[in-house]
C-alpha cells in the first residue's frame, strides 16, 4: 500500500457513481492517493461536469464511471462524450465479471474497465496508468 501513496497527487477526478456506499468507498481511495475528487450522480451530471466547467478550472484528468446509474446510464455517457470529441480517459465500473461486459465498455468508449468490488491498489495503478497514457496522447498527436 505504501508505494501507492500520492501516485495520483493533484489529479482531478470526476467519478460518477450513483451508489452512496461506493460514492464513499471511491472517493477514500482515490482521495488517499492524492487525488482532487469530485462525484456526481448519473451519467447526465458527468457530461454537464465535464462540459460546463468554467475556462479557469483545470480539466478533469479521469473520469471513473459506473456503469449502472438512473437518469444516464455509463454506457450512453461514454457514446455521448465520445461522440462530442471528448477525450478524456474513462475507466469504466461495472457492477459483476459479466462476460462480454467489458467489451461492451470498450465498444462505448471507455478507455478501460474493471469489475466490482475493485481492490484499492488496483484502482489507484489503473487510475495513474489511464491518466500517464491520455497525458502521452495528448502530447503526441500522431499516436492513436
Ligand atoms: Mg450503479
Amino acid at each position: 500500500m505504501r508505494q501507492q501513496a500520492g501516485s495520483l497527487q493533484g489529479r482531478r477526478i470526476l467519478v460518477a457513481e450513483d451508489g452512496p456506499d461506493n460514492q464513499r468507498l471511491i472517493r477514500h481511495i482515490l482521495t488517499r492517493a492524492g487525488a482532487q475528487v469530485a462525484i456526481v450522480g448519473n451519467g447526465q451530471d458527468a457530461i454537464g461536469a465535464i462540459e460546463s466547467r468554467p475556462d479557469s478550472d483545470r480539466p478533469f484528468d479521469l473520469l471513473v464511471l459506473d456503469m449502472h446509474m438512473p437518469v444516464l446510464d455509463g454506457y450512453n455517457t461514454a457514446r455521448r462524450l465520445r461522440d462530442r470529441g471528448e477525450c478524456i480517459p474513462i475507466l469504466a465500473l461495472t457492477a459483476h465479471a459479466l462476460i462480454g461486459a467489458g467489451a461492451e465498455c470498450l465498444a462505448a468508449g471507455c478507455t478501460a474497465y474493471m469489475s466490482k468490488p475493485m481492490k484499492p491498489a488496483d484502482l489507484v495503478c489503473t487510475c495513474a496508468a489511464l491518466i500517464a497514457a491520455g497525458g502521452e496522447r495528448e502530447l503526441s498527436p500522431t499516436a492513436g
